[in-house]
């Protein structure tokens, strides 16, 4: 039995955690501490030449505990648990989703390189993108959800920066509406442009899906990052992020970590492996709520369009990548209401169980206006062109019986009036 390859859902009780080094705890204690105590002098010195990559590790030795910016159990014990849903090499955790995904933009990008983004993309990275990656002379080419890789690759050599791409970096299924893109192609797209001494990566933000539906590193990314504050810590309770890749990507998003000294805290890191614990429970329950609410609302009389990979038509082009990228369809779901801003707002201000907020990925259900808030600062005719419109709704679907939550959007919905033919005339 010793050789059994345990489902990640199995080892995150106890993985990596070894109860002897903690008077027999059952739980990981937090490590409240900055710093640690060596042994002698002599190992301090061998801890500190590893942790500045002064030498190469021998076969056996680990890098010690030294000072909690660079390392501390509670850090390693989570970024070693996270390892196992993605298959990655490492992981870093971060005190935020932004932490991460602005320390890899720096990390991998320098002035004249050419970054590739699909659209529409998290209002924080957007705004790093256009008001810090400009500023300090990153060219950005923005690619919408439909544009093909032909058409992608001529706007790549218009720009006349084809040769100084660095990085492609991908959101998908894309925030607010469901559109999803082929990571596969796009690795292959980075890889026609990579020379020997120069790699442009992918990277792919898989916040949507956290880590269990969508699996990015297979599909051919380099690194996968995520918002914690989302699934992974799925209780609205805690700021967080990830990044996780091969060994060597990672060592270069480590060290600038420690340097820009934005890891996350040992109290936060606890409250992750807390979380950890119940994320395949917490997100099939996730899925199949959306999936009965998606299919719900597909025949309510006020909705005109939902926006759901599991309600999308076999035989399109997106259906066809999301059996082939993911696993499941996720737990948010978009739709078009009737009656524009005041039908939407009517439904938001008359939900009861479902609470009126950004944010997502979290127990409890959340509902939302994109256009007047989560995407308020994304430019007009983009916003227009992505279906970010004013009728357009997000939900979140959390763990509650689903009976309850059809209740609660049901007599929200009641409350949104189907005007009239006549009535629109007099308006
Ligand atoms: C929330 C979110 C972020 C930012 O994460 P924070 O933890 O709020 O910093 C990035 N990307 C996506 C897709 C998100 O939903």
């Amino acid at each position: 039995m010793k050789n059994h390859d345990f489902n990640p859902e199995s080892l995150m009780m106890t993985y990596g955690y070894k109860p002897e080094l903690s008077e027999g705890a059952i739980k990981c204690p937090i490590f409240q501490t900055s710093t640690f105590v060596f042994k002698t002098a002599e190992e301090g010195k061998a801890f500190f030449e590893l942790a500045y990559g002064l030498r190469e590790k021998s076969e056996k030795e680990e890098l010690g505990l030294i000072y909690s910016r660079i390392n501390n159990p509670n850090l390693e014990i989570l970024e070693n648990r996270l390892c196992l849903w993605d298959k990655a090499d490492d992981c870093a955790v971060f005190e935020s989703g932004m932490s991460a995904i602005s320390t890899v933009l720096l990390e991998f990008l320098k002035p004249g390189d050419l970054l590739v983004y699909s659209n529409p993309l998290y209002g924080g990275t957007d705004h790093f993108i256009h008001h810090f990656l400009d500023k300090i002379g990153v060219h950005t080419i923005g690619v919408m959800p439909d544009d093909s890789i032909a058409k992608i690759e001529a706007m790549m050599n218009t720009s006349g920066k084809a040769n100084r791409l660095a990085m492609i970096y991908l959101e998908t299924p894309a925030n607010p509406t469901n559109d999803i893109v082929d990571i596969e192609k796009f690795k292959e797209l980075a890889v026609r442009y990579s020379t020997d001494d120069k790699k442009a990566l992918v990277a792919v933000d898989n916040t949507y899906m956290g880590p269990l539906w969508q699996h990015p590193l297979q599909s051919g990314a380099d690194l996968v990052l995520y918002s914690a504050t989302k699934y992974i810590g799925g209780h609205s309770d805690l700021i967080a992020g990830a990044v996780l890749g091969n060994a060597s990507l990672m060592l270069r998003v480590k060290t600038l970590r420690t340097f820009l000294g934005n890891m996350v805290s040992p109290h936060t890191a606890w409250l992750m492996l807390r979380s950890l614990e119940t994320l395949k429970v917490r997100m099939d329950q996730q899925t199949q709520n959306a999936q009965i609410i998606a299919e719900y609302l597909e025949h309510h009389p006020k909705v005109e369009k939902v926006y759901y990979l599991g309600v999308l038509q076999e035989g399109t082009e997106a259906h066809d990548i999301y059996k082939k990228q993911c696993s499941a369809p996720g737990a948010m779901v978009s739709f078009d209401i009737i009656d524009g801003e005041k039908g939407a707002f009517t439904f938001l201000n008359n939900l009861s169980l479902i609470k009126l907020a950004v944010s997502l990925g979290s127990t409890e259900s959340l509902a939302e206006h994109p256009k007047t808030m989560t995407h308020a600062g994304v430019d007009d005719t983009q916003r227009k062109q992505m279906n970010i419109t004013d009728q357009l709704v997000r939900l979140s679907i959390g763990v509650e019986y689903v009976k309850d939550l059809i209740w609660d959007l049901k007599q929200a919905l009641e409350k949104v009036e189907v005007i009239t033919a006549a009535e629109a005339e007099i308006i």
